[in-house]
């Protein structure tokens, strides 16, 4: 079978109609007759694919808003309301049910969002989990994939591999990596970073399903390349700690998925304009390339050399 984006850009996309901007976007932008437009995301959560079953129900239910949260921000917009589609096991018991709810009540707070609807059933099979999040962004400022311009330079929020380094030490039994598992169970995506830099930004994206792949969906939607330094990628403390008696897990900096980071591209110079509006946000954001004339992504080591990426990040198909 063809890869999850050809089956979305052979079946799907000759449906969607201007609003869904060819389905390469993280949302799907409509303008209203106030000074706002609306952009609309959708991210499913299943069980045994994005969470575990022994996963805490309070820690599914903040993570399946915060994942739709990411899309949001990446767009620039300020999240609003949110749609809850829910499958469960007809076994599931109401104490997952009353945990799942209070955290999704915690994201709410978090992220300044409310609840507007959803549907509920029942089914034989795993835990489905499906929000739709509807945000607000002043009119024509989304900040899309396809618009990164040759010259660019490219950044990135926070730091990388850190949830995917925690699944990790979830798996091998190594619950004292505290910092890696948090970040794994409880995404924080830079809520009002995002808005910071509308107007800066000529692209932006989240990265849920790893550096190299989102940073190839702007690139791809916007008919460039990029260059990555693979020394300029932010690493966090609890990370590098890990990866030194571990150094086979280097890859998971830059393909583990579920960073749900914002990696956005914008003009030369302004480093130290979007270093002032981190700090003042309590956030991290590191240059850590450039966008290129062709196509593809490459990662260079620090002696300029290319770092061979196995995997490009995490595609369903
Ligand atoms: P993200 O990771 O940002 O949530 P995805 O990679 O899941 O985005 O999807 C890429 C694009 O394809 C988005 O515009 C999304 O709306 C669209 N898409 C994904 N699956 C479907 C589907 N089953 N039907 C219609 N559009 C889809
Ligand atoms: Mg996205």
């Amino acid at each position: 079978m063809a890869g999850e984006f050809d089956l979305i850009s052979t079946y799907f996309s000759p449906l969607a109609g201007p609003e869904g901007l060819g389905l390469i976007d993280d949302a799907a932008c409509f303008s209203t007759s106030s000074s706002e437009d609306i952009i609309v995301t959708k991210d499913m959560l299943v069980e045994d694919v994005h969470f575990r079953g022994q996963d805490l129900a309070k820690m599914i239910g903040y993570k399946a808003l915060a994942v739709n949260i990411s899309d949001c921000i990446a767009k620039g917009a300020k999240p609003y309301l949110y749609w809850l589609g829910l499958a469960l096991p007809n076994n599931t018991g109401e104490d997952w049910i009353r945990e799942f709810s209070a955290g999704l009540n915690g994201a709410q707070a978090t992220f300044d969002c409310k609840l507007a609807g959803g549907d509920t059933t029942a089914i034989t099979g795993p835990k489905v989990i499906s929000i739709t999040l509807m945000g607000k962004v002043p009119k024509g400022q989304m900040i899309k994939r396809s618009s990164a311009m040759v010259g660019d330079d490219v950044y990135v929020t926070g730091t990388l591999g850190d949830a995917a380094l925690g699944l990790w030490c979830l798996k091998n039994d190594r619950p004292q990596a505290s910092g890696l598992i948090a970040a794994y169970q409880k995404p924080s995506p830079p809520v009002a970073f995002g808005q910071a830099i509308r107007g800066l930004a000529n692209s932006s994206a989240d990265v849920s399903d790893g550096l190299i792949a989102d940073v190839g969906h702007i690139a791809k939607a916007s008919g460039v390349g990029a260059v990555l330094h693979q020394n300029y990628l932010p690493v966090s403390a609890d990370a590098y700690q890990l990866l030194e008696t571990h150094p086979s897990l280097w890859p998971k900096v830059w393909t583990g998925g579920d960073d749900y980071q914002t990696v956005f591209t914008a003009p030369s110079g302004l480093q130290n304009e979007f270093s002032r509006l981190a700090e003042g946000l309590e956030t991290r954001v590191s240059l850590i390339g450039e966008v290129t004339a062709g196509q593809g992504i490459q990662l260079l080591d620090q002696d300029g050399q290319t770092v061979q990426v196995t995997s490009g990040g995490y595609a369903h198909f």
